[in-house]
């Protein structure tokens, strides 16, 4: 084999909760994980120039992700090349189509496909397990990209516990033009005084039963409670989905995307428009549940 191409999909949080913060300053979470069919695309190649080459796809430079060795699929790559003894050149191509900075996971999805990626170039032989134990050392969400789907996620978030895959629908996304960072959300999180926490044990049965209206109306963040008074556009976004026929929304992660469930792919798709047209968002998306 001398190339792979590989899609690396983003995730939304159905639920996010903060249990407490630790000694040790990290959050202790539970969160239940979504894989969704807006993704990036990562193209490996073998090259006979040595060294690592990561570029965008269009060569255009993005100020927000840049190509270096801090990019997540260079130092995936890069891990496993030193790990291996790989001599050979990689060139890597990303295409990004997920929002960056936006609660969905972009970076560590992209990561877990250059792991993923990597040990089929070069037939590593290594299993899930052991591609989880190496990508968790770059980002707590790794282990969950690599697996995907619908699960629990538990610790900082390295814990993860498969959960049936949920039932079928349209997942509209838009992210609106503000940057959230994540540090500043759980900098400002009063994690241990809380006092409404999401529903995360009766998501998990909802999902067990495939009861879709069930999910839609456990949909809980707690990092809303930081990032929304910070940003209102985020709360606008959730009220024009509901309005216009989504089962329910939410902000995804620390924000500041907001997703809605639609039984409807038409209605989704008008949704999408209305968005559009009142110019909260230039990045929406109908994506479906994966
Ligand atoms: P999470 O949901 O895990 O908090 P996020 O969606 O909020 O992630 P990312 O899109 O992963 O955030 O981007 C966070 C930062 O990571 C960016 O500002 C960027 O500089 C850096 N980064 C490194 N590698 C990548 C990559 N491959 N794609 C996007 N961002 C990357």
């Amino acid at each position: 084999m001398e190339a792979i191409s590989l899609q690396a999909y983003a995730k939304i949080n159905l639920g996010l909760d903060v249990l407490r913060k630790r000694e040790d300053g990290y959050h202790e979470v539970r969160m239940i994980m979504q894989s969704i069919s807006l993704a990036d695309t990562l193209v490996l190649r073998k090259s006979s120039e040595e060294g690592i080459h990561l570029r965008n796809h269009d060569g255009i430079e993005n100020p927000d992700v840049p190509m270096d060795s801090t990019n997540l699929v260079y130092r995936a790559i890069q891990m496993l090349k030193e790990e291996f003894q790989i001599t050979e050149g990689i060139e890597a191509v990303l295409t990004k189509r997920i929002p960056v900075a936006a609660g969905m996971a972009g970076g560590s999805t992209d990561a877990a496909a250059a792991l993923k990626g990597m040990n089929q170039l070069f037939s590593l032989g290594l299993s899930t397990q052991e591609l989880c134990e190496r990508g968790v050392k770059l980002g707590a969400d790794i282990p969950y990209c690599i697996q995907g789907g619908t699960a629990l996620s538990e610790g900082i978030g390295e814990i993860l516990t498969p959960l049936p895959k949920m039932p079928d629908c349209y997942i509209l996304i838009a992210k609106p033009p503000i940057n959230v960072s994540t540090a500043f959300v759980y900098g400002n999180l009063k994690a241990n005084e809380l006092t409404k926490h999401p529903d995360i044990d009766g998501m998990i049965q909802a999902i067990h039963q495939q009861d879709l209206a069930g999910i839609a109306d456990r949909l809980g963040n707690a990092l809303e409670t930081v990032t929304i008074p910070a940003y209102p556009v985020i709360a606008d976004i959730k009220k024009i989905m509901v309005d216009c026929g989504a089962m329910q929304s939410l902000m995804s992660g620390s924000g500041p995307t907001v997703f809605g469930i639609f039984s409807d792919e038409k209605k989704a798709q008008a949704t999408a428009e209305q968005i559009r047209e009142k110019g909260l968002s230039e990045q929406v998306y109908v994506t479906k549940s994966l």
